[in-house]
């Protein structure tokens, strides 16, 4: 009788733990194809996260687990410094979140950053403050002392979804305004870079100011609940994220990066950032199949473009060639071929021509409202 009851005990606690192991190793991770440009490499980073040691649903391991299964490099966490409506279920120490992500995501390669949000009412509205080094020394309601404390840690410091007016929450097409606040924070070298994309959110007016006075932009999700609750990751959607052109894949290179304002914002379907870093994304996530082209006279012919990359371009013509007609529209799905038409205008050209086919690409934003400008170069002969 004794020995049976040894038999079932162990039954009953071996195969539990058995199945706790398989299943932790086949979560998969989904990689982001994106170039990297100039030398550098192209990371992934979501710099504002929330956990259950503020106004966050999840515990802080989760975040690296989510971090590392949507195919990020680096996350922050980020919990409100004045906001903490589980505080009395936690102890009271403001590191506690990065803590316990960083001690877990050793097991995943995932950078985790130590940072903070200073949360007032607007304004000066809230500020996200990373690579501190200890975020109990800027427990003080009063943000310009936890500012300056958190700039004598190191901190880069960033201005969060500046559209945010306590208490009307107005999110659509609100005004967004460079409070005397925020000119004093600048003035005194206190602020690093702004939140041009919140959530789903962009603010053409905050990404005026970061190229008008050179500050850093940034894009981030400012996730609370599970990214699976708000995100559909089976219609390939993503997080809003900061791509930071590093040196290497560490905290040190990132925080480089973002000081030199390396940094593009990636949200849906579309790129934010500088001429020079989006045009040289495109450039090396696309390859023209055939440069030089030998057709027949009059036809209709095609040339083919594959793009190499997870962000979907979409092309419209921003100009016209005297001798030949182009499709004005052309879409080039993420990791996919797509064939841009060509025809002459008069059935009877012959000859060698060197097309240099204008186009924008409307979901890569150099400027609040403008898209980069390229061309396409192919080659073709018509007998
Ligand atoms: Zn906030
Ligand atoms: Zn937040």
């Amino acid at each position: 009788m004794k020995k049976l009851n040894q038999i079932t005990f162990i039954s009953v606690f071996i195969i539990p733990l058995f199945s706790i192991q398989l299943t932790a190793q086949s979560i998969s991770r989904k990689e982001i194809k994106i170039p990297d440009i100039l030398g550098f490499k192209t990371l992934k980073c979501d710099f504002h996260t929330h956990t259950i040691f503020s106004d966050g649903d999840v515990w802080p391991t989760i975040r690296v687990s989510e971090a590392w299964k949507e195919g990020l490099d680096a996350i922050a966490i980020t919990d409100h410094l004045e906001y903490r409506p589980h505080q009395g279920d936690l102890v009271k120490n403001f590191n506690r979140s990065y803590e316990i992500a960083k001690e877990y995501s050793k097991d995943f390669g995932i950078i985790v950053i130590k940072g903070i949000e200073i949360t007032q009412a607007m304004p000066p509205g809230h500020f996200n403050l990373l690579f501190i080094k200890d975020a109990n020394l800027l427990d003080t309601l009063d943000y310009n002392a936890a500012i300056k404390e958190g700039k004598k840690q190191g901190a880069f410091i960033q201005w969060n979804h500046p559209f945010w007016k306590n208490p009307v929450f107005p999110r659509v097409n609100s005004k967004v305004e460079w409070f005397k606040q925020q000119k004093e924070l600048y003035e005194n070298g206190l602020l690093d870079g702004i939140e041009i994309v919140n959530e789903r959110d962009y603010y053409p007016d905050a990404f005026r100011w970061c190229k008008e006075k050179n500050l850093t932009i940034l894009g981030n999700s400012d996730i609370h609940l599970p990214t699976g609750y708000f995100y559909d990751f089976s219609k390939d959607q993503h997080r809003t994220m900061t791509l930071v052109f590093a040196e290497n894949k560490s905290e040190e290179a990132i925080k480089e990066a973002l000081t030199a304002h390396r940094t593009v914002v990636f949200f849906s379907d579309t790129l934010i950032g500088s001429d020079r870093f989006l045009r040289e994304i495109f450039n090396k996530s696309i390859t023209i199949n055939e440069a030089k082209l030998e057709k027949e006279k009059g036809k209709l012919f095609y040339i083919m473009i594959t793009n190499n990359s997870d962000i979907p371009y979409s092309l419209i013509a921003n100009g016209i060639d005297k001798d030949f007609e182009f499709s004005t529209d052309v879409y080039l799905p993420a990791r996919s071929t797509a064939r841009l038409g060509i025809k002459p205008k008069k059935d009877d050209f012959v000859g060698m021509r060197n097309l240099i086919l204008p186009y924008k690409v409307k979901n890569l934003i150099t400027e609040p409202f403008e898209s980069l400008k390229m061309e396409i170069s192919v080659g073709i002969e018509m007998k």
